[in-house]
């Protein structure tokens, strides 16, 4: 039985869950009018963008073939399990809505390119949201240059993902049903972990319920996961769930997480980030909005460049600079890295216990955290580090911008002046 995938299942249910829920308006209206004129024109009521995106973009796991979660999958997995879990009348009607909702046909027929609901959808998901599908987005495109076209499209885009949202509906309930009559096969693989020992407060007594994500799971839909008996859920769920918000949420990187998570994972909501002066917010996988204040609205500048448009704002952050915390949040990340790569036994090492209590805030760490000013921004995360004799070094880079500093308190790093000409500064964790 594959749990793993009946776990992603759920994960991705609740989220879809949670954007259905938000939808401000439910249900698909239309309504006439008439210009000036005398000439009748009809106009779709459909919820905000935003929130047909957020939807769409939620329930695409289910409606991928390629997915883990895609739903004929998951009700295969049903279907097969030791304890039988659906009548033949009920397996005769879900097999009948799968494939109602693969193969029916638009009401509106475009031309001869998309032929089904499921087409349109997949169409509009690739080449409105990831124009390097080069050949959706040309379908795409064409229609959304027509205004009644594309109120068709993402009309269709919307009762699609509203109707694969249905059907998982019932095929959670299946879900449920099947981990109650199948629960030994369940409860084997949730506890397959015996010696269990945090590698942030060495504690072995406490429980041990949950994996812990290496890097926040806002920062990047990361698969860098350490398994259970690693991590305590009272360090998981207290101190290292602040650090990883301090982290994701922390001026310097919430612009850029804006630009690259297309969504976050753990929320299924768009990114966000909340200056004192600004709020930039994605309202679609493309689509970033940047609002100002108005007294500060004066300070954007929008200039083309060439092919490039170029954008100057400055955003000003809602509190005070604290390299402490933040050198926290980053020693937490490095030690899971380290754990991740070389095994819990590296991590719990002897050597890594001044950072240990610098993490749960135990203690400040004489040592320096050396940061990069000028960043050319990146689209990913990484972590590289060199354990020598002498320290353990640590780069971390999320998104280009750059964090270097040692997990141990000597040597001591600082900045030479050919990296202050480079805009590295350094900072005191001891502080
Ligand atoms: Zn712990």
């Amino acid at each position: 039985m594959d749990w793993q995938k009946i776990k992603k299942f759920k994960k991705q249910f609740h989220r879809a869950r949670e954007a259905f829920k938000a939808l401000s308006v439910n249900r698909v209206s239309q309504t006439l009018y008439s210009d000036l004129s005398g000439e009748v024109h009809s106009r779709l009521i459909l919820p905000p963008e935003k929130e047909i995106s957020r939807l769409g973009v939620l329930v695409y796991p289910f409606a991928n073939p390629e997915s883990d979660t895609y739903l004929k999958t998951i009700v295969q997995i049903i279907f097969d399990a030791d304890v039988p879990v659906l009548t033949s009348d009920e397996k005769e009607k879900i097999i009948k809505i799968l494939d109602k909702i693969e193969s029916s046909k638009l009401l509106i027929q475009f031309e001869d390119t998309a032929t089904t609901a499921r087409d349109s959808y997949l169409d509009y998901f690739k080449g409105e949201f990831f124009s390097n599908d080069v050949i959706a987005f040309r379908k795409i495109e064409r229609f959304m240059r027509n205004p009644v076209m594309k109120e068709q499209v993402v009309c269709n885009f919307y009762s699609y993902s509203k109707n694969v949202y249905t059907v998982c509906v019932e095929i959670y309930s299946y879900v449920r049903k099947m981990e109650k009559l199948n629960r030994s096969d369940f409860s084997e693989e949730v506890h397959s972990n015996k010696d269990n020992q945090c590698i942030y407060c060495l504690s072995s007594g406490g429980k041990f319920t949950s994996e812990e994500h290496v890097y926040p799971e806002s920062l990047c839909n990361g698969k860098i996961i350490l398994p259970k008996g690693n991590v305590c859920d009272e360090c998981n769920n207290g101190i290292l769930s602040d650090l990883d918000n301090h982290l994701s949420n922390h001026e310097m990187l919430a612009f850029l997480k804006v630009f690259y998570m297309p969504i976050q994972q753990k929320t299924g909501k768009f990114p966000s980030a909340t200056y004192q002066n600004m709020k930039v917010e994605k309202t679609h996988p493309r689509k970033i909005s940047i609002n100002m204040q108005s007294d500060s609205a004066k300070s954007v500048t929008l200039k083309e460049d060439g092919n490039f448009v170029n954008l100057k704002f400055k955003g000003i952050g809602r509190r005070p600079f604290n390299a402490v915390f933040l050198g926290r949040a980053l020693y937490k990340v490095a030690l899971g890295v380290l754990a991740w790569q070389l095994g819990a036994s590296v991590a719990l090492n002897k050597k890594y216990d001044l950072a240990r209590d610098f993490i749960l805030g135990k203690s400040t760490f004489t040592n320096n955290l050396l940061i990069t000013f000028e960043v050319e921004p990146k689209g990913y995360i990484e972590g590289v580090f060199v354990p020598t004799e002498q320290g353990t070094l640590f780069a971390l880079s999320i998104y280009g911008v750059t964090f270097a500093f040692n997990l141990e308190p000597s040597p001591v790093i600082d900045v030479v002046p050919e990296l202050e000409k480079v805009h590295v500064r350094s900072y005191s964790l001891s502080a």
